[in-house]
C-alpha cells in the first residue's frame, strides 16, 4: 500500500531525512519510535504533503501510484489521513459542518457523488455510537475550548468518518496523559481492519502496549536504522535510545 524509497527531505534548506525505506502492506499496523528530533513528525509531514517540507530525492507510491508531487488535499482524498493535522481550532464552524465538508472534498475527488444531508448523518450517527462520543461533540466548534482527551477523540472521529487506507499517527512527545492514550488506541484498535493500514508515530513506548503494531521500527539522525517485531518496542523501553545516539558512519 505505501512504499517509502530512499527518501531524502529537507526542511529550510536542513536535511532532516537521510535515505528512508519502508513498506506498509493493507491490514498492517508499523510503529515508528526514535530520539526527539530524528526527523519522526518530518516522516508524517512528507507523507502529507505539507509545504515546507521538500523532498529532495526518492520516492512514495501509495496504492501504486508516485504521490510525491501531490498537493495534501489530493493525498487525502487518495486516502490518506494524518491525524493531528486538525487539532485547529476553528470558531464558527461546527464539527458536523466540518467533518461533512471534508469527506465531501474526497469523494469529489474520487469521483464520487457527495453524500446529502440526511445520509452523511446517517453514516455519522454510527460512528460516534461506533466510538462512544457523545452527540453534543458534533455541534460545537471544532476543537473550540475542548479538552486535550476531547480533541483526542475528535482526532479519532475524523479519522472514523474520513475511513483512510492510510492513516498516519504522529503522537506529540509530551502531554499525552494515560486516558488520552486510551482515547488513541481504542479509537485505533476500533478502526483497525484488513482493508486500511496504520503508521503510529511515538516517541513512547508505552502508546504500543495498547496498539499492538506488526513492525517497530527505529528512526534516528533521519534513518530507519533497525526494524522489528513488537518485542523491539519493549528492548527500547528498557534500553533507550543510546545505542542510537551516534552519527551514521
Ligand atoms: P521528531 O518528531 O522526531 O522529534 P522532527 O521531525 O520534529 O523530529 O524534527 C527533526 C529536525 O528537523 C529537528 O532538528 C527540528 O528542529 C527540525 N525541524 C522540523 N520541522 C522544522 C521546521 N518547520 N523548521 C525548521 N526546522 C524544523
Ligand atoms: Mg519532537
Ligand atoms: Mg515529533
Amino acid at each position: 500500500m505505501l512504499e517509502i524509497k530512499n527518501l531524502h527531505a529537507e526542511v529550510e534548506g536542513k536535511s532532516i531525512l537521510k535515505g528512508i525505506n519502508l513498506t506498509i502492506n493493507k491490514g498492517e499496523v508499523h510503529a515508528i519510535m526514535g530520539p526527539n528530533g530524528s526527523g519522526k513528525s518530518t516522516l508524517a509531514n512528507v507523507l502529507a504533503g505539507r509545504d515546507d517540507y521538500e523532498v529532495t530525492e526518492g520516492s512514495i507510491f501509495f496504492d501504486g501510484k508516485d504521490i510525491s508531487e501531490l498537493e495534501p488535499e489530493e493525498r487525502a482524498g487518495e486516502g490518506i489521513f494524518l491525524a493531528f493535522q486538525y487539532p485547529v481550532e476553528i470558531p464558527g464552524v461546527t464539527n458536523t459542518t466540518f467533518l461533512k465538508e471534508a469527506l465531501n472534498a474526497q469523494r469529489k475527488y474520487r469521483g464520487e457523488e457527495e453524500l446529502d444531508g440526511m445520509e452523511f448523518v446517517k453514516m455519522l450517527r454510527g460512528k460516534t455510537k461506533e466510538l462512544g462520543i457523545k452527540d453534543d461533540m458534533l455541534k460545537r466548534a471544532v476543537n473550540v475550548g475542548f479538552s486535550g482527551g476531547e480533541k483526542k477523540r475528535n482526532d479519532i472521529l475524523q479519522m472514523a468518518v474520513l475511513n483512510p487506507k492510510l492513516a498516519v499517527l504522529d503522537e506529540t512527545d509530551s502531554g499525552l496523559d494515560i486516558d488520552a492514550l486510551r482515547i488513541v488506541a481504542d479509537g485505533v484498535n476500533k478502526l483497525r481492519s484488513e482493508n486500511n493500514a496504520i503508521l503510529v508515530i511515538t516517541h513512547y513506548q508505552r502508546l504500543l502496549n495498547y496498539i499492538v503494531p506488526d513492525q517497530v521500527h527505529v528512526l534516528a539522525h533521519g534513518e530507519i536504522r533497525r526494524s522489528g517485531g513488537k518485542e523491539l518496542a519493549l528492548e527500547l523501553e528498557e534500553k533507550g535510545y543510546a545505542d542510537y545516539s551516534g552519527e551514521a558512519a
